[in-house]
């Protein structure tokens, strides 16, 4: 066996500035990555014009670089890649892995049982439009029951795809490339070996395993870190108005973010320099500490 070498990623959406949920999956990946001696790479996700936040691209990269992350090569930019995911959903369509659809929201809502992200298509459209319209979205013909999948932090998980996720979209009726297209195709392009990211993208996984499998690409293996919740139990996000962090509290953000992922930083590295954080953050980051829940609450 002679594996290949690392290569980790960190893919932010441009929709506000980095906050402190971002900030612990980008050291989770730079951290895991460094320690295998291997690349890591940014890929911006900016796939979603209408909910991009115009300079956010910008503000993240010179936020990451305040911080202290190096990456290697060019960032991908998602916006630039739509030849690539149509070439790939070419591929799908000769292999007859895909359909078109039109229905509407509203004609899937009537009849479709409620599934882990909405509901779950019915197939309506599976063997041929059944009715005039003509703006059309592309589905992935889920054939598969259940598909079971390692997690690195998280543990084993045997997802009933077809019954809870159904025909998802690759491309939407409006043109726009769907995340799990392009995120599968883009991780290929970067010969990307591990994903480490954060929970709340445990659900996407299966579906990205099962496109590679359909593309004949190589699985990654995955890691998922905790996300940050507010006490009302949501994600910290941008929808949550998450603070934006700063490069002037980049030791102390630095630390917690570190304090967060199981490291236990001795606490005279709070008033220590970046530099001497992260000498000792790549001197004692193990996976295996990573706390194996889904979602930790911030005190
Ligand atoms: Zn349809």
């Amino acid at each position: 066996m002679n594996p290949r070498p690392y290569v980790g990623r960190f893919a932010p959406s441009p929709t506000g500035p980095l906050h402190f949920g971002s900030l612990i999956a980008a050291v989770a990946s730079y951290l895991d990555a460094r320690c295998h001696h291997g690349q890591w790479l940014i890929r911006m996700e900016d796939l979603d014009k209408p909910r991009e936040v115009p300079g956010a691209a910008d503000d993240i990269l010179r936020t990451l670089e305040a911080y202290g992350f190096e990456w290697d090569g060019p960032v991908l930019y998602q916006s630039q890649r739509d030849e690539a995911y149509q070439a790939t959903l070419d591929t799908l369509i000769e292999k007859d892995l895909v359909y078109p659809c039109n229905c509407s929201r509203r004609e899937v809502a009537d009849i479709a049982h409620a599934g882990l992200e909405g509901p779950v298509y019915p197939g309506l459209c599976r063997h041929g439009l059944s009715r005039e319209r003509k703006t059309r979205a592309w589905r992935f013909k889920t054939d598969v029951a259940h598909l079971v999948f390692k997690d690195e932090i998280q543990g084993m998980f045997d997802h009933r795809i077809q019954r809870d996720i159904g025909d998802f979209v690759l491309k939407r009726a409006d043109g726009l490339f769907a995340y799990q297209l392009a995120v599968v195709v883009d991780d290929a392009e970067q010969g990307i070996t591990h994903v480490v990211r954060g929970a709340d993208l445990l659900n996407s996984t299966s579906r990205q395993i099962l496109l590679q499998f359909s593309l004949k690409l190589a699985t990654p293996s995955y890691a998922h870190v905790p996300l940050a919740g507010t006490a009302d139990g949501d994600k910290l996000s941008k929808q949550t108005h998450a603070e934006p962090i700063t490069a002037d509290n980049a030791v102390e953000m630095l630390w917690q973010a570190m304090q967060f992922l199981g490291m236990a930083p001795p606490k005279y590295l709070r008033k220590e320099s970046l530099p001497d954080l992260w000498t000792w953050g790549l001197n004692h980051w193990e996976l295996d500490k990573v706390p194996k829940q889904q979602m930790i609450e911030l005190q």
